[in-house]
Parts: C-alpha cells; sequence; structure tokens
C-alpha cells in the first residue's frame, strides 16, 4: 500500500518538477541576455506623504518582460539573478538608470522628488557597493539624499557584518537607508539604534487587515511608536483602500505608497499621474491651494 502510494505520488509530482526546474534553468540562460535586449525596465511608484498628499518620491521597480514567456515577476527572477551572481550588473544598470530618470525629471522642472532603490543582500555583500553609488551620485551631480536604498529586514540579517560595513560606509555618502519588509524577518532593535535607519518600510501584510485583525493594528502602532522614538520615519506599503489611509494618518504613519494611489508606472505616465493630481513641483497656490 505505501509502496504503491509512494510511486503514484512520485508519478504526480514528477513531471511538474521537471517543468518547473526547465523553467528556472531557462530564465536563468534567458535573464543573462534581457540586459543587453532592453528587455528590463524600471517602474515607479509613487510614494505620498500623509500629512498633506504631497508626492515626495517613487520607488523604482524592476520589470522583465520576456520575448516568449512574457511579463516575469521580480520575486521570481531577482533570487535567480542573485544565485548566478547576474544580480551584480543589473542592480548597477538599475541604480545608474533611476538616477538618470531623476535627473530628467529635474531638467523638465518637475520635483524634487527622491528615488527609493531596492536592492539585495548579494550586492550588500561587495565591497565596492559604496563606491560605484558615489560614482553614480557624483557623475549625476545629484544630492545623496536624493537616493534612497531599500534594504529588506531579512536580506540585513543573512550577512550582519558585511552587512554593517556596506551600512556604514553610505552612511559616510549621506545616502539614507530604508528597511524594507519590516516587521517579516528578524532584525534586532540595537542594530536598528547603531545604524539610524532613515526609515522603516511596514509591510503589506500588516497593513492588508488592518481593518479586521486588531493584532495588526498592534503591530502597526507599534512600529510607528518605535520608529518616532529612534527618530525615524515610517512608510506603510500596499495601502489600497481610503480606510487603510485614514487609519494610518491617526495614527502618525508619516507616508504610504499602494494601489490606492497607483500602481507602479513607467516613468512617462507617473509624470502624467503626477501632473493630473497637481501633486508634481510646488504645492498649488491660490483659492485651490488654501486650507488643502
Ligand atoms: P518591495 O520592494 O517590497 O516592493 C513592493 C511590492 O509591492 C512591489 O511588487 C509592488 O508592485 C507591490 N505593491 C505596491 N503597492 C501594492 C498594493 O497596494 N497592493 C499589493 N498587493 N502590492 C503592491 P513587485 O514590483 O512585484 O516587486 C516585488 C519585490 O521584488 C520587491 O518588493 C523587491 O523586494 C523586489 N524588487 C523589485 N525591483 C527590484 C530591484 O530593482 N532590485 C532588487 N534587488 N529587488 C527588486
Ligand atoms: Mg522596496
Ligand atoms: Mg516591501
Ligand atoms: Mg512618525
Amino acid at each position: 500500500q505505501a509502496k504503491q502510494e509512494g510511486r503514484s505520488t512520485f508519478r504526480f509530482y514528477a513531471p511538474e518538477l521537471r517543468t518547473q526546474s526547465s523553467r528556472t534553468l531557462r530564465l536563468q540562460t534567458d535573464l543573462r541576455l534581457a540586459l543587453e535586449r532592453g528587455q528590463l525596465a524600471l517602474v515607479y511608484q509613487p510614494q505620498v506623504r500623509l500629512g498633506d498628499g504631497a508626492l515626495l518620491g517613487v520607488e523604482a521597480l524592476l520589470r522583465w518582460q520576456h520575448s516568449e514567456l512574457g511579463p516575469i515577476s521580480p520575486a521570481e527572477f531577482i533570487p535567480l539573478a542573485e544565485t548566478s551572481g547576474l544580480i551584480l550588473p543589473i542592480g548597477e544598470w538599475v541604480l545608474h538608470q533611476a538616477l538618470q530618470q531623476l535627473q530628467r525629471w529635474d531638467a523638465a522642472g518637475l520635483g524634487p522628488l527622491t528615488m527609493a532603490v531596492n536592492l539585495s543582500a548579494v550586492q550588500f555583500r561587495d565591497s565596492r557597493l559604496a563606491e560605484g553609488i558615489g560614482k553614480l551620485l557624483r557623475v549625476s551631480g545629484l544630492a545623496a539624499h536624493r537616493l534612497e536604498i531599500e534594504l529588506t529586514e531579512s536580506c540585513a540579517m543573512i550577512n550582519p557584518q558585511g552587512t554593517i560595513a556596506t551600512m556604514e560606509s553610505l552612511r559616510r555618502l549621506q545616502v539614507p537607508i530604508a528597511i524594507d519588509d519590516f516587521g517579516t524577518g528578524y532584525s534586532s532593535l540595537s542594530y536598528l539604534k547603531r545604524f539610524k535607519v532613515a526609515k522603516l518600510k511596514i509591510d503589506q501584510s500588516f497593513v492588508r487587515d488592518l481593518h479586521a485583525d486588531p493584532d495588526d493594528r498592534a503591530i502597526v502602532r507599534a512600529v510607528i511608536g518605535l520608529a518616532d522614538h529612534l527618530g525615524m520615519r515610517t512608510v506603510a506599503e500596499g495601502v489600497e483602500t481610503a480606510e487603510q489611509l485614514a487609519w494610518l494618518r491617526e495614527h502618525g504613519c508619516d507616508q504610504a505608497q499602494g494601489y490606492f494611489f497607483t500602481r507602479p508606472l513607467p516613468a512617462d505616465a507617473l509624470q502624467t499621474w503626477a501632473q493630473q493630481r497637481n501633486l508634481w513641483g510646488a504645492p498649488p497656490v491660490g483659492p485651490t491651494g488654501a486650507g488643502s
């Protein structure tokens, strides 16, 4: 009986496993060429200040349009890029693109915005990372605080020593650091204190059920309190409803991003989005701006 079950289980799962790994192999191979074939692109999601609705900046998010398989999620291809080491050239490209876009928006007289860029733990382990970022900033002429580095909490903990060294060099460059997906990993609080990260990004899993789950509300309140006491800003991720937004504003969260405002957009569409809402540049003055 057991033997039979084992065999049928094997027969049931084997083809699926084979499909999985051949997709992985294919993606890994194709990713090598994706950059030069122009299949990678950045989209941008607004970060909005809750106090007055001002557009403060954007987060750059990577997209891969595969010629045959269609769009591939970063959740699928970033881990592949990390194991193959491709994340290093890709990450460099992302930083370069993102800063160029910021320069274009500056030149258009729109902004000044901040640009948040996600970095992987593998990039953080690279001792030349800060040097490379410093060079990109010098070449672009952008002030260091216009860039913001997002590092996930779990990434930060994979290699605390290497991460700490890189954070130290970024701090010397005066590039702010945000801890992404905060609350889902295992950060030590002493580490937050020591590194004076600029921002905690409250993971969307706590924001999703704010209206229904008292535990989530307690966690979000605690994170906002912690951030306030340590002089950090809070950003709520994954805000999708007006109710979530109202609750977060009421409880002192500083900023938010999420589908409630917009999905991540290509640069041109982001610009149109912001202009249509009068969010671009200086806040509106005169009768319509008064009291808002
Ligand atoms: P993340 O940095 O935490 O980014 C937030 C993710 O939530 C994005 O998914 C975004 O599209 C999505 N999102 C935004 N608002 C909402 C919302 O209201 N509801 C829901 N359900 N989702 C929302 P995306 O773009 O698929 O990226 C997934 C993850 O991939 C990112 O999570 C980040 O960890 C990683 N990633 C993306 N771009 C890069 C990159 O250039 N470099 C590295 N190393 N990682 C990246
Ligand atoms: Mg992020
Ligand atoms: Mg996140
Ligand atoms: Mg606060």
